[in-house]
């Protein structure tokens, strides 16, 4: 791990002391804390003002419990949260996850992260995040609706267009969005249709919306190829996961002429030599809820489906490789067998997916490496956007929305491309994001007092 400046050292003691037990928070404010060491030289008064501790302080956290009948007739308990991080910037915005990991250090470590790409879009939009650790996997479509049911029952106090406005994130597509659309409109007696995002086009969702954050890592990604003066074209990628960001990666480096050569799930990875296909993997993970492995059964010869105890899908040689799955998959061990492959660039699609390690051996190596707080906030701000278009009761195009998209994309890119470059270290989009995103949350929390 890189080191923290001195200065910076107790406040990163505190933070451990204080929110023991959470790994995944720790190397979050780790990693932002690491790039602070320059800011901090520049604008001593950040210290002064205990800035970057009361960034590192959620603003408000919920923690409750959620009952709920399975079909068997039998009661189930899980427990909800949404941690509210900061709403310097505007109401706080971020997705909620449910999954058996699920626990308060995981969804402090989100809305924390959150805060920083929430600021990087250059949209009105505080920070925060949610879930549950109930566990989708094989629940029948009732179960999930009573679930979200029962879980906005107790969060619709906590929410509001101004206050707080929930998506999705791993376990929280289109579906559970409605479901819990459906309940908090229930509960308010109000059609307050900014309260949520990711909603489908039929109630005020946004188009591209379910796009933006694989199409958005993508536009990045491309934007830091065109750097070094090349682009996807012909290119060998790999993305890892098969969930929405993995999808439309797969879709958009497809268009921009890469070939993506291997996806994957928790339970292992297929490679197709001859590119993924794309009908084919929809459907057996949008449609049919089936493993991976499906893909490479139906698929035959040729297409070969390795199990996560045999091997990382990060085996497979490519160009450029674009974790989308989620938090600690990519280990300093694969980034080596990445490096050794002659992986040129790396965009992260989900949140965290890097560890430390594995950060230090790209950034080593030379290899362009994205950050997913800048990469992957194509999806929060297309959020932010379904906001708008709910605002003004208005509904754009396709091609006028995936524009936005893209020209947010360009502008994350050169804002942490140019911040990197003012603080003596062009080409690091870690220290470039972290620091623009930390500077425009801070200057804003100045101007409102002691918050
Ligand atoms: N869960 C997504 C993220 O990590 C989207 C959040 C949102 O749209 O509010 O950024």
């Amino acid at each position: 791990m890189n080191c923290i400046d001195e200065k910076l050292q107790p406040i990163f003691s505190e933070v451990t002391r204080r929110n023991c037990g959470e790994p995944e928070f720790h190397q979050a404010v780790h990693e932002v804390l690491e790039s602070l060491g320059r800011v901090v030289a520049k604008h001593p008064h950040f210290l002064d003002q205990a800035l970057i501790e009361r960034i590192c302080e959620p603003e408000r956290q919920v923690i409750f419990r959620v009952p709920w009948v399975d079909d068997s007739g039998k009661v189930q308990i899980n427990r909800g949260f949404r941690v509210q991080f900061n709403s310097a910037l505007g109401p706080y915005k971020g997705g909620m996850r449910f999954h058996p990991s699920v626990n308060v250090g995981i969804i402090k470590f989100l809305g924390f992260e959150q805060t920083f790409k929430n600021a990087l879009t250059g949209m009105p939009i505080g920070g925060g995040k949610g879930g549950s650790d109930f566990d989708p996997k094989g629940k029948s479509d009732g179960e999930i609706m009573r679930f979200c049911q029962s879980l906005m029952t107790e969060l619709h106090r906590h929410l509001g267009e101004y206050t707080d406005v929930p998506a999705g994130d791993i376990g929280v597509g289109g579906r559970e969005i409605g479901y819990m659309f459906g309940q908090y409109k229930r509960l308010t007696n109000r059609y307050e249709a900014g309260v949520i995002t990711g909603k489908a086009l039929a109630y005020g969702g946004s188009r591209a919306r379910t796009e933006a954050t694989g199409y958005g890592n993508t536009y990045f990604v491309q934007a830091m190829l065109q750097t070094k003066g090349t682009d996807f074209e012909g290119k060998k990628v790999v993305v890892s996961g098969s969930g929405n960001v993995a999808i439309y990666t797969i879709e958009k480096v497809q268009a921009f002429g890469g070939k993506v050569v291997a996806c994957s799930d928790s339970s292992g990875y297929v490679v197709d030599e001859g590119g993924i296909d794309l009908a084919l993997l929809k459907e057996i993970k949008d449609v049919r809820r089936e493993r991976i492995s499906e893909y490479a059964t139906v698929k035959g010869a040729g297409v070969h489906f390795i199990s996560a105890d045999k091997g990382s899908v990060w085996d497979v040689p490519c160009d450029v490789a674009m974790p989308s799955a989620t938090q600690n998959e990519l280990s300093g061990k694969d980034a080596g067998t990445l490096v050794k492959n002659r992986v040129i660039a790396v965009g992260e699609g989900a949140n965290m997916p890097s560890t430390p390690e594995a950060i230090q051996v790209f950034q080593d190596a030379g290899v362009l490496f994205a950050p997913g707080k800048a990469a992957n906030a194509g999806g929060v701000a297309t959020s932010a956007l379904e906001m708008q278009q709910n605002a003004s009761r208005d509904s754009w195009t396709f091609e006028q929305t995936e524009e936005r998209l893209a020209a947010i994309m360009r502008n994350i890119h050169d804002t942490c491309a140019a911040t990197a470059e003012e603080y003596g270290a062009p080409g690091n989009y870690v220290l470039g994001a972290n620091i623009a995103g930390f500077v425009r949350v801070a200057e804003a929390m100045q101007m409102l007092g002691v918050i």
